[in-house]
């Protein structure tokens, strides 16, 4: 690379959060190159085709994405969302199940006693979040709490302070105490399986954080599919970075920082290969608190393909585009804790998703009766155990007799999820534990968590805040904090 211009950008990576970096900075008019390790873009937002089915690789559903400021205007490259007529299905052993729609009234009005309270507590971010006019002075976008304020680093002033108090309220407490406020299992278990997407002990001081915010997104944007698979995204921000003037290089590892010449360069790595490839430039109170940063527990994914629909027991499973299978809140807590600790759940949290209801171009044409889904189940971080046999376990607990009709079976393992990506360390698919600490200092407590002390040089993966799902926002806002910098 020999980008001698006064103006340009490199970027390490071509996740969502590398690629959103980077349109943002050729938008600001620098001449920007991605460079990517593997063959195809994407990082967690790949999808291949295999036997006729469109498979995703990694991420398959978007409630962050779907209103993320840093996706805006990515319809003009052919990015569309495509909603399931329930959003987030939660079964239970005796054969009913919750229900989340994007519309939080019809949301409430199934959780009977418990709807007023479900209302109460998530309405306020459903909206903007606030009363705060749409283009603010100077032309700066309104996005609401949630992608002003929430979705950010916690050391700033925050643009919308009495939403931000009002969600910070919620979000504080531990998942298992907010989930106890409801009264009905079914809305404790709705509850807790969302907040279980952290991957974190539910237990824990600010673990209802994750849950909120992707319920508060859920109720704004639905928890939608990419139409064409989540590579549509990627393809959408290169396409846009192209019309900016940057390109694409596959096939570059970067190892060393040595081989980048750039006035701005971003990273869209995990920490610890950050250190690896900025090394002794990096100083010692970064490195410091980097190397405390820690993990979060592994996922383990199986791809199913199946003879016809899975034969849920609960109808709402038949139509939902998510599906958690964990059963009770305390269930859950349970088997979170269990990974937490290291130990192998016996019936580990698991999230299934059927994308094809969304979006019937994952299916084969001519139609037929074959459908596959993608689950995956919280794991120790670096598991080196089988997963499959509880996985598919937790999948016939809810959908009896679903054995006899699958056709194929592959498991990703966290060994290979990490081969796939090597973001993932040890499985972890989220960038790193999603604990108190992990939450507010990512990777550590700074008004400016992505400057890594070298000039120039930010760190943009979701290792950083707000941290994981395919939102974009990491790279949105480590860009701007370049963009800043060079203002100065
Ligand atoms: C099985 C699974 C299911 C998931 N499901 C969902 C979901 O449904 N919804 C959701 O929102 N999120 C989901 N996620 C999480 C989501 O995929 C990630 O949070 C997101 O992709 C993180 O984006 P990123 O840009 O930070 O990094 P990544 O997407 O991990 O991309 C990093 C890229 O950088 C490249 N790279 C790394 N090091 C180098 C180097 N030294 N040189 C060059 N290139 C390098 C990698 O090859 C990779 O392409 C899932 C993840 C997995 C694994």
């Amino acid at each position: 690379m020999n980008s001698r211009s006064p103006s340009t950008a490199v970027v390490v990576g071509s996740g969502p959060n590398g690629l959103a970096g980077a349109v943002v900075l050729a938008r600001a008019g620098l001449d920007v190159t991605v460079v990517e390790s593997a063959a195809e873009i994407g990082g967690g937002t790949r999808s291949f085709v295999r036997d006729g089915l469109l498979h995703d690789h990694c991420s398959s559903v978007h409630p962050l994405g779907a209103g993320s400021p840093a996706f805006a205007g990515l319809e003009r490259h052919g990015l569309r969302w495509a909603w399931p007529d329930i959003d987030c299905a939660h079964p239970f052993d005796d054969g009913s199940a919750a229900a989340l729609f994007r519309d939080i009234d019809r949301t409430a009005s199934g959780f009977g006693g418990d709807g007023r309270r479900w209302r109460r507590f998530f309405g306020p971010f459903a909206d903007d979040g606030d009363d705060a006019p749409r283009d603010r002075v100077g032309g700066e976008q309104n996005h609401g709490v949630l992608y002003d304020d929430v979705f950010g680093p916690m050391l700033r002033v925050p643009d919308h302070p009495l939403a931000l108090a009002r969600f910070a309220m919620r979000a504080g407490l531990p998942a298992m105490l907010l989930a106890r406020t409801f009264r009905d299992e079914h809305t404790r278990g709705m509850f807790a399986g969302i907040a279980a997407h952290a991957a974190t002990s539910l237990t824990g001081t600010g673990s209802s954080a994750p849950g909120v915010a992707l319920i508060a997104a859920g109720h704004r944007n639905g928890w939608p599919v990419a139409v064409g698979g989540s590579r549509a995204i990627s393809d959408a921000l290169v396409a846009e970075l192209s019309a900016h003037g940057g390109r694409v290089e596959t096939g570059v590892t970067i190892t060393d920082f040595s081989r980048i010449d750039a006035d701005v360069t971003l990273l869209d790595v995990a920490p610890r290969a950050a250190l690896g490839i900025l090394g002794d430039r990096v100083p010692p109170r970064v490195r410091r608190s980097w190397s405390r940063s820690r993990r979060g527990p592994a996922a383990f994914a199986v791809r199913l393909v199946i003879d016809g629909d899975i034969p849920w027991r609960a109808d709402e499973c038949r139509r939902a585009g998510t599906i958690h299978l964990g059963g009770s809140a305390a269930q859950i807590a349970a088997a979170e804790a269990d990974c937490a600790a290291g130990v192998l759940p016996a019936r580990p949290f698991t999230i299934l998703t059927q994308q094809y209801l969304a979006d019937p171009t994952r299916l084969r044409n001519p139609p037929d009766q074959v459908r596959h889904a993608l689950a995956y189940a919280h794991v120790p971080h670096g598991c080196s155990l089988d997963g499959t046999e509880i996985v598919l376990g937790q999948i016939e607990r809810f959908a009896p007799g679903v054995r006899d009709r699958i056709i194929d079976v592959e498991s990703v393992g966290p060994a290979a999820l990490e081969r796939f990506n090597p973001n993932n360390v040890g499985g972890d698919i989220g960038g790193g534990a999603n604990d108190l600490r992990g939450l507010l200092a990512r990777p550590r407590l700074s008004p400016d968590p992505y400057a890594t002390g070298v000039p120039g040089v930010y760190l943009c993966s979701s290792s950083t805040a707000p941290g994981g799902g395919v939102h974009g926002m990491c790279g949105y806002r480590a860009a701007h904090a370049a963009l800043r910098a060079r203002r100065r």
